[in-house]
């Protein structure tokens, strides 16, 4: 598997925090990988984010994330990573053996299945027309076998992994806004998602949800090339309402699914009624 070269597309700074707002004459500002380093993310954000934004992103969704969400997977795929000595050489997995007893076995990563995220289809529920939708609980990951690994050899076999999708959805939205503010698409936009991400607010459904889109059509439709992660941005009507929207792919080179995001709502400035 190609994991591309380590090349960087460099972002110049707005001399803000893209989160709380900070200015640069205030508070230093240090460098954002757009998608994560671990995830092979090569958009660099120059001087974006504050010591504190970044410490709150880390410490409660992005560090877990990538540690113990996908800590194996990245081991599996030999991401790219900082710490090479802390990658995870064995995981332990659970199977039924002839007579039925459950027993533990640890074994190479390399045997570790390749698979697809837990998912939902349902659009993020602003674009349903909700709002004040919750975090939902904790998912099962569902198992799709790309290159062998040890599910044909243990039978009844089951893999015993949380994933914690509060966690993900947030992923989504620090990628989604800081891409969105990287490209200079925020505009004639209000930035809905900076509370989210600092953890104040708790209505992470309103905005970040699935698509109807499978990842083929995804990569049909926008031509996406054989990137790591892919992201598109596009801008949506929904009842009158105009909003900036980012569909989100993470491990595109595993056909991943596609998240939706939202963004940004359209500024409703008075020279629109002036005309
Ligand atoms: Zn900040």
């Amino acid at each position: 598997m190609n994991l591309g070269e380590r090349k960087y597309k460099r972002y110049s700074t707005i001399g803000y925090c893209i989160y709380c707002g900070v200015s640069a004459n205030e508070k230093k500002l240090g460098d954002e990988h757009i998608f994560p380093l671990a995830l092979c993310g090569n958009l660099v954000f120059l001087d974006a984010s504050c010591r504190c934004c970044a410490e709150h992103i880390n410490k409660n969704f992005e560090g877990p994330l990538l540690r113990k969400t996908f800590g194996i997977l990245r081991s599996r795929l030999k991401t790219w990573t900082r710490h090479p000595k802390e990658r995870i050489n064995t995981f332990v997995c659970e199977f039924v053996d002839d007579c039925g007893k459950s027993i533990q076995v640890t074994l190479p990563v390399s045997e570790y299945p390749l698979f697809i995220m837990p998912y939902t289809r349902d659009p993020p529920a602003l674009l349903q027309g909700k709002s004040g939708s919750p975090m939902p609980p904790l998912s099962q990951v569902r198992f799709r076998e790309i290159t062998p690994g040890a599910l044909p050899k243990l039978k009844g076999g089951k893999f015993f992994q949380i994933w914690v999708v509060g966690q993900l959805q947030l992923e989504m939205a620090k990628i989604a806004h800081g891409y969105a503010v990287a490209e200079g698409r925020m505009s004639g936009f209000d930035a809905l998602l900076p509370p989210l991400i600092l953890g104040q607010d708790p209505y992470i459904s309103d905005y970040v949800g699935g698509t109807e889109m499978t990842a083929k059509e995804f990569s049909e439709r926008f031509k996406t090339g054989s990137n790591f992660n892919e992201i598109r941005l596009m801008t949506l009507f929904f009842k009158d309402e105009e909003f900036l929207i980012a569909l989100v792919q993470i491990f595109a080179i595993l056909d991943a699914p596609v998240f939706q995001v939202v963004i940004g709502r359209r500024r409703i400035s008075a020279s629109a009624y002036t005309g």
